[in-house]
């Protein structure tokens, strides 16, 4: 909220942020437009969306125009132009229209790629804009992630998978203290303390069968059992607690249905060293 004062007289101006995008942040169209068609512009908060992160990508358009409009926005494979979901709105005239996406079909997590929002807005009268054009593949868009990289701050790579006796994890070292978050959500299944693990947590995932763990934190885990967690949730710290030398996560990925459920525990490394690249 921003605060403007006269000076001299007693008139006081305060100009409220809209929750989504401010009408200073959008772009105009550049999509087909019919002579007298509205006037659209269009911005999406972020170029990444981490499913289930707490932090939503909103796409926001604000629509200027004299008769009424209706606005069809969709989320599409750019290039191809393949529709995943579609919104219809009626808009009034130069309001801040928002809309979000999950990266979710139906109940159906939709693959690692590109996507993008579009907008097409039509009057009574049928004239249309369209915010982009059907071969622009970066407008609006941004990369669906399905985990986000659990350490913060610098870091190496350790032990691998196989490493010493039946190492069932990746180690990342890192500073102890440095921020540990959900590589992705679920529901924790257990947060306690073991002997060789030291203070650890086993997350199942959201939208999956499988279970992430992380193990030798610093202290007891932020969450508890049954808690529900965000992907990129603080959930600890980087330590050497149990049986570890050197302040590092242990992380270990459990195939479903999951750790001490039936799963094994896999090879962590090489999704580890992708998350790492984008996160
Ligand atoms: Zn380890």
């Amino acid at each position: 909220m921003r605060l403007a004062l006269t000076a001299g007289c007693a008139s006081l101006v305060v100009l409220a942020l809209p929750v989504g995008a401010s009408a200073a942040d959008m772009a105009r169209a550049t999509g087909p437009s019919d002579t007298g068609g509205p006037r659209v512009y269009t911005t999406t908060n972020s170029p990444k969306l981490f499913f289930d992160s707490s932090r939503k990508l909103q796409f926001s358009y604000r629509v200027v125009h004299p008769r009424p409009v209706t606005a069809k926005v969709s989320v599409v494979k750019p290039g191809s132009g393949e529709v995943l979901k579609r919104w219809t709105e009626t808009v009034r005239n130069d309001d801040v229209q928002t809309v979000s996406w999950n990266g979710m079909v139906g109940d159906k997590l939709q693959a690692e790629r590109k996507y993008a929002f579009r907008v097409v807005a039509r009057d009574v009268n049928g004239a249309s804009t369209y915010s982009a054009s059907a071969n622009d593949t970066e407008r609006d868009s941004f990369k669906l992630w399905h985990q986000r990289f659990p350490v913060r701050g610098k870091h190496q790579y350790g032990d691998g998978f196989g490493a010493g006796r039946g190492h069932q994890g990746t180690d990342v070292f890192a500073n102890c203290g440095n921020r540990l978050e959900a590589a992705r959500g679920g529901r924790v299944q257990y947060a306690g303390y073991h002997g060789d693990a030291g203070n650890y947590l086993v997350i199942d995932l959201k939208g999956s069968r499988k279970d992430f763990a992380y193990m030798h934190l610093l202290q007891r885990p932020r969450v508890q059992d049954g808690d529900r967690v965000r992907t990129g949730q603080l959930i600890g710290k980087v330590g050497e607690t149990g049986n570890a030398s050197g302040c590092h996560l242990h992380f270990e990925i459990w195939s479903r249905p999951g750790w001490y459920e039936g799963g094994s525990a896999t090879d962590s490394e090489d999704d580890l060293r992708r998350w790492d690249k984008y996160s």
